[in-house]
């Protein structure tokens, strides 16, 4: 690619966009006079397709994350095709053939620091000085993102535009099932059936689990899981989860457990439900603290583990998606247009019932 040719590419784009923007705690708009982001000699200019919502948008928008500065673009989950290429830009993460203008993409959200020692470790999701897409730094929910190239991947025919926006919860997911060390045969329980519990169902399954077990209060998100495959679903709310557990695993409870909520409630019953030798695994976000009776932690000597983002998992990801492995728009509730976002974020925030946003861009 010619570097005259991508300034130009560049320079013809209009002066200003549009992007859905953190305002202050608890209140996003859509603005239509944002700049266009610059981007430097090693990094692409994107105009992104689709843009998922998670909960962690929810939790930058109306919690925060400490150290972001406002107004801030959000949105993390995205696909994009690559507008402007920098000069310096000669290939990305996962293999040898150049980037260029109009390939598809989808981005790693997480920019590690490289330098740290977790960095230097690999295992780049424990970096403390990391930036983020859409959290520390401007993010997908407008007309053009700016991303260093090496965090890219080029989405494989076989991932739709839609799909792409699923490839980072889909990896959060791998790395959930990666952290919980599943062997084939392993009773897993999960609890919390959101889109990211219905992902980790779907992984547990594709990676040889013996039985899945779903405990989630929402009818509709249990009767998905169902239909994915998991063996047994549980209601909380009506059930005795700890009783049915033992029932449903021959009174010894599950080798795994995995929670994906994060709250106190869901945090605490993890040793509950977990047998002897077994492994725990927290992966929802606990915003909140956890009064947890360890005894059980304790006699049973359970490995208690958290899984945090994703490293390294974005190329299973999309091999999963490609070969049909795992259906991850089965938790899509519907796409909604970019003028209609904002609506979007507060819906999601609200109701517990509904599932996967996703934000069209506009064409
Ligand atoms: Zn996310
Ligand atoms: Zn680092």
């Amino acid at each position: 690619m010619n570097p005259i040719e991508n300034k130009r590419t560049a320079t013809e784009l209009k002066s200003k966009m549009s992007a859905i923007q953190k305002m202050v705690p608890g209140n996003a708009s859509l603005n239509h006079e944002v700049a266009i982001p610059e981007f430097g000699p090693t990094d692409l200019l994107l105009k992104p397709l689709y843009s998922g919502i998670c909960t962690t948008d929810l939790h930058v928008l109306y919690h925060g994350m400490g150290r972001e500065e406002f107004p801030l673009t959000m949105g993390h989950e995205v696909s994009a095709v690559v507008v402007g290429v920098g000069e310096q830009v000669d290939s990305y993460v996962g293999t040898n053939r150049k980037i260029k203008v109009g390939d598809r993409v989808t981005v790693e959200p997480l920019f590690p620091c490289g330098k740290c020692d977790p960095c230097l470790k690999g295992r780049i999701n424990l970096c403390p000085d990391m930036s983020h897409l859409g959290i520390f730094d401007e993010g997908a929910y407008a007309d053009y993102v700016s991303v260093p190239s090496h965090r890219t991947h080029r989405l494989p025919e076989g991932v739709s535009d839609l799909a792409g926006t699923f490839i980072e919860p889909l990896s959060c997911a791998i790395n959930f099932i990666d952290r919980s060390q599943l062997k084939p045969g392993n009773s897993v329980v999960i609890l919390g059936g959101g889109s990211i519990g219905q992902m980790t169902v779907q992984v547990a399954l594709a990676s040889g689990a013996g039985q899945v077990i779903l405990s989630e209060p929402v009818a509709k998100k249990r009767e998905l899981a169902l239909k994915l495959g998991a063996h047994a679903v549980i209601d909380p709310i009506n059930e005795n989860l700890v009783e049915r557990v033992k029932e449903l695993t021959d009174g010894i409870g599950a080798s795994i457990v995995i929670e994906c909520v994060g709250v106190p409630a869901t945090v605490s019953q993890m040793l509950n439900l977990v047998k002897r030798g077994g492994r725990c695994v927290l992966a929802g976000a606990p915003v909140k603290p956890v009064e947890m009776n360890f005894l059980p932690l304790w006699y049973g000597e359970v490995e208690l583990v958290a899984a945090h983002a994703t490293a390294w998992q974005f190329p299973r990801a999309m091999k999963l998606i490609e070969n049909g492995l795992v259906d991850v728009e089965a938790a899509l509730e519907r796409v909604v247009p970019f003028s209609e976002g904002v609506n979007a974020l507060e819906e999601a925030y609200k109701s517990n019932e509904i599932g996967k946003l996703v934000i069209q861009h506009n064409g």
